[in-house]
């Protein structure tokens, strides 16, 4: 008997005891290893043609049996050595399994939200079944092995027969529950029926692109005896057939009008390993010189890894049905890698690699295309699903910052109008455009100050001194923001009613707008501020002389506070921006104290 390794076990031991309530997905979950088995076989005998694949190698089969209470669900796919048994049943595959292990010493409350993270994956089958046998042979070797445990305590790998290549995963269900407390116990022997079976995998395994096939029970006329008389009556008899119960057209072909959200949901839940629905499902297909469709999901939540490195964005590119590259990069921009989808084109080439994706004009299109969908979507999210939008944000908004930055800015024209930011005066996140449309007419920048905390951030004295002139100030608390911000330099507000510097302009302006004539509007650059820098020129001309005179007149003082703090700051003078603190700091050039302190830390 061989021990599962500590985090697996936490998995198991989380799907024995079953917190997660939703334990009939564990056919989905077998189905989909199933069709990743197959397909990493169909992928190989793309580049190995010696490897004549068969039909049924490319088909998953589910049987039953009632009286050995057993479900099995077989493939041909590429199967497993005896080695890879034990790696990937005996411990956790998942790539986050690091991150599991940390999250498994915090809270069990959070066990669901982490399952969530993961998919459940293998061991959900633990969730139906006391025992579990694999019955596997990897492609291109003599010997099968089999891999059996009960859960609880480790598993054994032995010796096994099996004709050609693949995997059956058999389970033996648990015995059904008792009620307890008037509450009705758990019936597995419910899915002991091909009724049930059919029905979990057309609700959860639709769209699997491999035919799903289960022996299904039919009924037909009995040949008419030679011999029938004229009052012969029809008989009938059962006979069972394998038939492919999934439909198998793939979803993004369909119309989206003739598909339910549902099933979108359930299709993105199962292709994309995620527990909770999508917030947005885009389809649309294309004509003209490139035709294709395209099914897009924004995630409702970022899956646990998504600022990491091993975090592999890209869209899945098939060609007429067949899939050429599950995770195509060059689809979607980096600051939109949370996307997640298919794009299927008869026009794109099937042996296109790596290397010349990059360079294909074909599917810049579609980028093109797939990146204004995707920015439309979220533009109507912000305006019409205000509460998804700041989830949305929420989630992923850090990614759309560092799009700004990591381009220079030269993004900033798509995303900036994406971004939500704290406002200190309306305590509720606004949009640049939202800041820009309340300002009061004398007011040129936009202003922003960066820190740790909302909090601390709207104490700051020259926070309360900007307050009370009037204006907003946003508060940046990511560290991406204010560098976000320096990339941007300046943010074009639209349609700001017209400032007329010139009085007879500004007066012939008002008396057409009181004779009900539109009000002129403009396009206007607005700045963006550090209310902590040095010029952030706020104060009017005689405030500025006012304070130089202090300044001068006080030189003493200053001078000897100067030498006090000697070293540490570079002038100390008058001034007329804090309200109601004593003093305060500000910086000079272009970094802030808060870039600095993100600067120092290194890189992460
Ligand atoms: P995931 O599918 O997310 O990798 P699972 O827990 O579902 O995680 O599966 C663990 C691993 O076991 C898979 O990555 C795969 O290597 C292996 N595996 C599971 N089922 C099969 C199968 N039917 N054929 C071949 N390998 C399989
Ligand atoms: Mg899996």
């Amino acid at each position: 008997m061989r021990k599962f390794k500590t985090e697996s076990k936490k998995l198991l031991d989380l799907m024995i005891n079953s917190i997660y309530t939703n334990r009939e997905i564990f056919l989905r979950e077998l189905i989909s290893n199933a069709s990743d088995a197959v397909d990493k076989l169909y992928f190989k005998s793309l580049t190995d043609h010696d490897l004549k694949l068969e039909d049924e190698d490319l088909s998953i089969r589910v049987s039953y049996d009632k009286d050995a209470r057993t479900i099995t669900v077989s493939d041909n796919g590429i199967g497993m050595t005896a080695a890879e048994l034990e790696k990937n049943l005996g411990t956790i595959a998942h790539s986050g399994s690091q991150e599991f292990k940390d999250e498994t010493e915090k809270d069990a409350t959070d066990a669901i939200d982490i399952i969530g993270q993961f998919g459940v994956g293998f061991y959900s089958a633990f969730m139906v079944a006391h025992s579990v046998r694999v019955i596997s042979r990897a492609f291109g070797e003599d010997d099968a092995h089999v891999w059996e445990s009960d859960g609880l305590e480790g598993y054994t790998i032995g010796d096994a027969e099996r004709e050609r290549h693949g995997t059956d995963i058999v389970l033996t269900l648990r015995e059904n529950e008792e009620a307890v407390d008037g509450e009705p116990g758990e019936d597995y022997d419910r899915y002991l029926s091909e009724w049930a079976l059919k029905d979990l995998v057309t609700r959860y395994s639709n769209y699997v692109h491999h035919p799903i096939q289960m022996m299904v029970t039919k009924s037909r006329e009995k040949p008419k005896p030679d011999d029938a008389g004229d009052d012969y009556k029809p008989e009938y008899e059962s006979y069972t057939e394998l038939e492919t119960v999934n439909s198998m057209t793939p979803i993004w072909k369909k119309r989206s009008s003739d598909v339910k959200p549902e099933d979108y949901n359930e299709f993105y839940k199962s292709t994309f390993h995620d527990f909770e629905d999508p917030a947005r499902t885009i389809s649309f297909h294309a004509e003209g010189t490139l035709e294709y469709d395209a099914l897009l999901f924004i995630p409702g939540r970022a899956p646990f890894d998504l600022y990491s490195k091993d975090y592999e964005k890209g869209l899945a590119l098939y060609s007429s049905n067949v899939m050429i590259m599950e995770k195509c990069a060059d689809l979607v921009p980096d600051y939109f890698s949370f996307v997640r989808g298919v794009i299927d084109s008869a026009d794109v080439s099937l042996n296109i690699s790596r290397e010349t994706l990059q360079h294909d004009r074909q599917l810049h299109a579609i980028a093109n295309r797939v990146e204004k969908k995707i920015t439309a979507e979220l533009e109507d999210m912000r305006d019409n699903d205000r509460e998804s939008f700041e989830a949305f944000f929420e989630n992923f908004g850090r990614g759309l910052k560092y799009g700004i930055y990591s381009s220079y800015g030269m993004k900033a024209a798509g995303l900036a109008d994406l971004l939500l930011f704290w406002s200190a005066r309306d305590q509720k996140m606004v949009t640049l455009a939202e800041y820009a449309h309340a300002m009061p007419s004398e007011q040129k920048a936009i202003y922003y100050a960066a820190g740790d905390s909302r909090e601390r951030l709207s104490k700051m004295p020259i926070v309360c001194g900007v307050l009370s002139r009037g204006f907003d100030v946003l508060l940046l608390t990511q560290d991406v923001d204010e560098f976000t911000f320096q990339a941007m330099r300046t943010y074009e507000a639209k349609d700001m009613l017209k400032v007329f510097e010139d009085d007879a302009a500004r007066e012939a302006a008002q008396a057409a707008a009181a004779d009900g004539a539109e009000p002129a509007r403009e396009n206007r650059n607005l700045e963006l501020k550090n209310v902590a820098s040095d010029d952030v020129d706020l104060e009017t001309e005689e405030e500025k002389k006012d304070a130089a005179k202090a300044t001068e007149g006080h030189k003493d003082l200053f001078e000897t506070m100067k030498k006090a703090l000697e070293g540490k700051v570079e002038r100390v003078a008058a001034s007329a921006r804090a309200t109601d603190a004593p003093a305060f700091i500000t910086t000079e050039g272009p970094m802030s104290l808060e870039m600095e302190k993100v600067l120092s830390k290194g890189p992460e």
